[in-house]
């Protein structure tokens, strides 16, 4: 039985908004664009490379959190400790330059690829004329994290809008979750939230209490002996029948 939320609190990037889920091809990409200087590593030997170290930084929970909040840097730093890895940088000074470039051209055509899901618009508008108080939760860099908000025109259509950089915490952290909770004068029980990142949208809210709803926008596996989430949507169309279950839709 699906409870009538008060409140839903919705995560960004994978949520409402994607880019692609595997980086993979644009980094080959970019590294066969340097072909000549990266040889005679080969693109396809270099972006296993670098998908291994990205997977590597990225998954220690304290260098995430740091690294999150400068994420054009951090792409920096993962081609950068990729190519050290594999001993690219002995020599030629040059390859340190082609190493930013690579990062800071990935980090441009991520930016443009970003697109809003199609139900994101459709789906915050139905449930706001329905009354349900709608907050926002992003983690990741302030300015970063603010243009997104806007570009994609979600400003007036949260009630609460939270970003990790403007509010120096972030998710999992249970502060984060309690001030939205707080934000909206809601409480954990009568709060869903929705989410792509299992930790964060999944295990943490659960734990406090919410319903959760976990958008598997990029069809992962789920992860073996954690809790389940309430729900599981591969894409919001299928939020609809959840809300017809509650007499919402
Ligand atoms: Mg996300």
């Amino acid at each position: 039985m699906l409870n009538r939320p008060k409140a839903i609190l919705f995560d960004l990037d994978d949520t409402l908004i994607s880019a692609y889920a595997d980086p993979g091809p644009v980094w080959q990409a970019l590294l066969s664009e340097h072909a000549e200087a990266l040889s005679p590593h080969d693109p396809e030997e270099l972006t296993a490379h670098v998908g291994a170290y990205a997977a590597e930084f990225w998954s220690d929970p304290a260098r995430h959190k740091t690294w999150r909040l400068k994420l054009y840097d951090a792409r920096r730093e993962i081609i950068r400790g990729a190519f050290e890895r594999m001993d690219i940088l002995k020599g030629d000074p040059r390859l340190a330059l082609i190493a930013n470039d690579i990062a800071d051209r990935y980090s441009a055509r991520r930016d443009e690829a970003m697109t809003l899901f199609p139900d994101s618009h459709a789906l915050l508008d139905h449930l706001k004329e329905k009354g349900i108080k709608l907050a926002l939760i992003t983690n990741g860099e302030a300015a970063m994290q603010r243009a997104k908000v806007e570009r994609f025109e979600l400003t007036h259509r949260f009630d609460h809008i939270q970003i990790e950089g403007e509010v120096g915490f972030g998710k999992p952290e249970e502060e984060a979750y309690h001030h939205a909770l707080g934000a909206l004068d809601v409480r954990a029980e009568e709060t869903w939230m929705v989410g792509d990142n299992y930790e964060w949208e999944v295990i943490a809210p659960a734990a406090l209490g919410l319903t959760t709803i976990w958008h598997n926008s990029h069809k992962a596996a789920p992860p073996e002996g954690k809790p389940a989430p309430h729900h599981t949507l591969e894409d919001l169309s299928g939020f609809w029948p959840l809300l017809k279950k509650t007499g919402l839709a």
